[in-house]
């Protein structure tokens, strides 16, 4: 086992320990409290962080507030376009820090974590085109006075935006919610996982090298319920944008109402993949496979539930124990690890407790179903296949957020359709087939907000991303998003 070393510039990180960005300063919680950060491939200490409670988010709201009505307000879209340009080369210039820090605090194979780290630059890249191309409309209104009647309506930033997001994609998350807050002129408080606020913490650091005001992003890192929860009930933000629980985002969808802020949330998942008889079953596997496996299944679009049609279901088994015996798990720091470790013993003991329930409620085990025994350390699991040929088992139904599928068999489309539908949950759905008529029909009539033909995870900044049902409110990415961090003024003015 050989591990890639660690860039001087994140020894330097974990050297010391990680502080608040407030206003344009670095400093510790007004409280002076820390809390350790861990190595999920270790279970070793990485460093300390600033443990923020109200009274930063008080200071931090302040903050944004004082920068949304001052020199941030007086930058022109142009301006704007430029900061997130810079931001983007800086994050490209140090894409291997951040890929380290990725890894070190998540997890996650240190080719992922590269990947994430280059997906973070061209998101920003893709909101640095858009300051300058937000516009209204002139409208044909019909007064009925007959008078002659001028209507436009402006597009202006909402303001203050509480940027809450989860530990999964630590460097993309938090670049899919400022890359709009800034395009559209909004200011923002970041709140990272308290499992990952290392790579959030360097992100700020290039957001200041790049030249944004002071205030205009402050990062508060600290516990869900001492930052998270007082900086989405806090009466002067205007916004929260979350990723996270449902459970969580149901208690900020209530703590919104106070003051009634916009809220848009991106939940969970149990997202049905399904293989028609006629698909290339080879590839369909292999989807299959890197759409419940990729990230340690940690995804909120983790391809859950596999219906695959009865006359190839043998043969789709068979290629996935295949796909799963072939990951070397292992730390993500050496590069010929597949699968890291999952984020945090708690997720460990929420995936554990699913295979033995998975096990308990009739679903045979194909692969998998423990922890690997040459890893002493670390919050392993083996990546594993279910077959339920009730579909009774929880693990069929509930969202794991772990490397453990479950499949079930299928031979009626229309039956399928109805199956697939059966859940509280409509983020993402997929299907396999070489024929275009049953692509479109099925893709026509599943509940979700990205459908994948041939493909999983297929994510771009130009498409809208989000959830039906319970798996959230409003879409991220796109036009869509800018819509979401700004309000429409309608002017009228009388000519006559
Ligand atoms: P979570 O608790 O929903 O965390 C998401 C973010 O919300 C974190 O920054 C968290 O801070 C913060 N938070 C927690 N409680 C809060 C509150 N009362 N008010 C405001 N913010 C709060 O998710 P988790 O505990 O990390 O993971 C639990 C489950 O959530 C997973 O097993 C998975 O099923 C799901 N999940 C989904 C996604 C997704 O992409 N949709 C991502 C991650 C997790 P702390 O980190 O300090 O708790
Ligand atoms: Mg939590």
């Amino acid at each position: 086992m050989s591990q890639i070393q660690l860039l001087p510039a994140v020894q330097a990180l974990l050297s010391q320990p990680g502080r608040l960005f407030l206003g344009g300063t670095w400093q510790d919680a007004a409280s002076g409290r820390r809390f350790v950060v861990e190595n999920p491939a270790t279970e070793c200490a990485l460093t300390e962080v600033a443990e923020g409670d109200a009274r930063d988010v008080d200071t931090a709201v302040d903050a944004a507030r004082t920068a949304f009505n001052g020199e941030w307000a007086r930058q022109s879209p142009a301006q704007r376009g430029l900061l997130l340009l810079r931001l983007a080369e800086l994050l490209d210039q140090h894409r291997e820090e951040l890929a380290q820090l990725i890894t070190l605090e998540n997890g996650k194979p240190i080719a992922n974590a590269r990947g994430e780290a280059a997906s973070a630059a061209n998101i920003v890249r893709y909101f640095a085109g858009w300051p300058t191309k937000i516009e209204g409309s002139t409208l044909p209104v019909s007064p009925a006075s007959g008078a002659p009647m001028l209507n436009y309506t402006l597009r202006e930033p909402v303001g203050v935006c509480a940027l809450i997001v989860p530990w999964n994609f630590p460097l993309t998350m938090c670049v899919w919610k400022l890359g709009p807050a800034l395009a559209t002129g909004c200011v923002a408080v970041l709140k990272p996982a308290e499992q990952t606020p290392l790579v959030a913490i360097r992100l700020v650091q290039l957001i200041e090298a790049a030249g944004f005001p002071p205030g205009v992003v402050n990062l508060i890192t600290g516990l869900g319920a001492a930052t998270g929860a007082p900086l989405a009930q806090h009466p002067g933000v205007d916004k929260i944008a979350f990723t996270g629980s449902t459970q969580v985002g149901r208690l900020i969808a209530q703590g919104a109402t106070s003051n009634m802020k916009k809220v848009s949330l991106e939940l969970g998942g149990k997202s049905p993949n399904i293989i028609l008889p006629d698909a290339d079953i080879v590839r369909a596997a292999k989807g299959a496979a890197d759409g419940i496996f990729y990230n340690q299944g940690q995804v909120c679009t983790a391809g859950s539930r596999l219906y695959v049609h009865a006359s190839v279901l043998d043969q789709v088994l068979e290629e996935l124990r295949r796909h799963a015996n072939a990951h070397v798990l292992g730390p993500g720091l050496d590069p010929s690890s597949s699968m890291g470790p999952l984020v945090s013993a708690r997720q460990l003991s929420t995936v554990s407790g699913y295979l033995q329930r998975g096990l308990e409620e009739g679903a045979e085990l194909i692969c998998g179903g423990g922890r690997p025994a040459h890893l002493e350390r670390g919050h392993f699991i083996e990546p594993s296949v279910f077959l339920d040929r009730a579909e009774r088992a929880c693990i069929a139904r509930e969202e794991i957020f772990g490397p453990v599928l479950t499949v079930m068999s299928w031979t009626d489309i229309d039956e399928l359709v109805l199956r697939a539908n059966d859940s509280p949950y409509g983020l993402a759905a997929g299907l396999w087939t070489r024929d275009l008529r049953s692509a479109h029909r099925v893709a026509a009539q599943l509940k979700a907000g990205s459908v994948w033909i041939n493909c999983w995870n297929v994510v771009d900044p130009a498409s809208p991303f989000g959830g039906y049902k319970q798996s959230g409110w409003g879409r991220e990415m796109g036009k869509n998003v800018i819509d979401a961090y700004t309000e429409t003024k309608s002017v009228f003015v009388d000519l006559a």
